[in-house]
């Protein structure tokens, strides 16, 4: 049997900056899971154009929320053709029955312990309408074939992924929803296999927090250091500076950038979000640690809770500049299906569109509180602007000399995406916000 692994562009006419880009791991996984005699391509839309008259039996498209529109444009292109589609990935399991008006049968969560089982049923014509396995044993090996995208130079930064679920419920995330609220661990042993197997040198592990069990970590990162890789990661910022061993340990394996989920640099909101640092103070003396340890902090900042005021944006910037923190990802509150914000804003009917392809957190799709949504849109851009203009690299650059040819790589992609982003907005600007 051919089968089609497709992971969709959020917009099909343009191409990503592949330097900002890694392969989907889902695809790869389930390349992994499908019995040798059936024969898999794989195109991750971002990268490479789909041929919609490609020879294959099956079409699984695995997608988040933002490319969800193009996932059922794809069902619909795909079923005209005769193909039967199967959808999977965030977005369907959050919403699996308006994933099934567009696709012949829909994985909910994770597709070890139902994806064999799915290919068996469809061979032998009786496709089922849903799978779900909730809390599949990650113990098995999966092999994941990276080595023919080293070979095609699609991207450079490789997917890993340790652990499945976390134990918390914070009101605008829906991990626990998708993975469940116990954390499962892939045994170290697959982790160095996967890594010794890929051919790659330079890996980001996925997890919401690798340290986030501490002696797991602490034997994965003792597992890897003989590899000599690099790699980049999400980390739980107090866990890590109360831990002085474990951040040597990180450092020593390879870390070179840590992902620090801030996002607020409000006190008030930092309580809130119940935030193991919540003072200002003590936030900048643990990023001062982990600077010291050589590691580059990329911070994720969000706009728009409802405690955000207009001078949130000078804020914010203040902070990321007194800091020289290496890289941050602006982003905009986004009612994700399935969270808690996404079912408040509803119910105050302070949506603006159920247009899934705003929901990319970089486009706002609510009525903030002390704003209007462009002003928040307008503030979140020009904040970006600032912090990647020219002058600020170089100031910034002082307190990340120890990894300079990572700084300007990574600060360089994203002062390119500045301009990218500004012209979408100008581009919907009427449609979204009536401006
Ligand atoms: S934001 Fe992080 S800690 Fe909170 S629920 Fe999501 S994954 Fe868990």
């Amino acid at each position: 049997m051919k089968i089609l692994l497709i992971s969709p562009a959020t917009d099909a006419k343009k191409r990503t900056n592949k330097g900002l880009m890694m392969p989907q791991l889902a695809l790869y996984i389930l390349e992994g899971l499908t019995p040798r005699e059936h024969n898999v391509t794989i195109i991750e839309e971002e990268a490479e154009k789909i041929n919609l008259d490609l020879e294959c039996d099956l079409v699984g498209i695995s997608c988040m929320t933002a490319n969800a529109m193009r996932a059922y444009e794809l069902c619909r292109e795909f079923k005209k053709r005769g193909k039967t589609v199967v959808l999977g990935g965030v977005h369907p399991t959050l919403l699996p029955d308006e994933a099934l008006l567009h696709a012949d049968s829909v994985v909910i969560g994770e597709a070890e312990g139902v994806w064999k089982t799915l290919l068996k049923d469809f061979e032998e014509n009786h496709l089922q309408s849903k799978y779900h396995n909730p809390l599949p044993d990650l113990a098995e090996y999966v092999p994941k074939d990276f080595r023919k995208i080293i070979r095609k130079r699609l991207f450079r930064l490789f997917p890993i992924m340790t652990s499945r679920g976390c134990p918390y419920n914070c009101d605008f995330c829906c991990v626990s929803n998708l993975f469940g609220k116990k954390i499962r661990h892939v045994p170290v042993e697959n982790i160095v296999r996967d890594i010794q197997e890929s051919g790659a040198r330079n890996f980001i592990f996925l997890d919401d927090n690798i340290i986030g069990h501490p002696a797991y970590a602490r034997k994965l990162f003792r597992a890897i250091a003989p590899l000599k890789i690099k790699w980049v990661g999400q980390a739980s910022i107090s866990l890590l500076v109360n831990d002085d061993e474990l951040m040597q340990l990180a450092a020593d394996s390879g870390c070179k950038a840590l992902f620090i989920g801030l996002e607020s640099v409000c006190e008030e909101q930092i309580q809130a979000m119940h935030k193991a640092i919540k003072d200002i103070k003590n936030l900048e003396n643990a990023l001062a640690k982990i600077k010291k340890m050589g590691i580059l902090i990329h911070a994720s900042m969000v706009f728009g809770f409802d405690s955000d005021k207009k001078d949130v944006f000078d804020e914010t910037l203040r902070f990321l500049m007194k800091n020289k923190v290496s890289t941050v990802s602006f982003n905009v509150l986004t009612p994700y299906p399935g969270t808690k914000v996404y079912e408040d804003l509803k119910r105050d009917q302070r949506l603006t569109t159920t247009d899934w392809r705003y929901y990319d957190h970089n486009t706002v799709v609510f009525k903030p509180k002390n704003m209007t949504p462009y002003e928040l849109q307008i503030g979140k851009i020009n904040a970006r602007k600032k912090f990647y203009s020219l002058s600020s690299v170089f100031k910034r650059f002082f307190g990340n000399m120890y990894s300079p040819a990572i700084y300007f790589a990574t600060n360089y992609g994203h002062m390119r995406q500045v301009r990218v982003e500004a012209r979408r907005i100008a581009g919907i600007k009427t449609e979204l916000f009536g401006e």
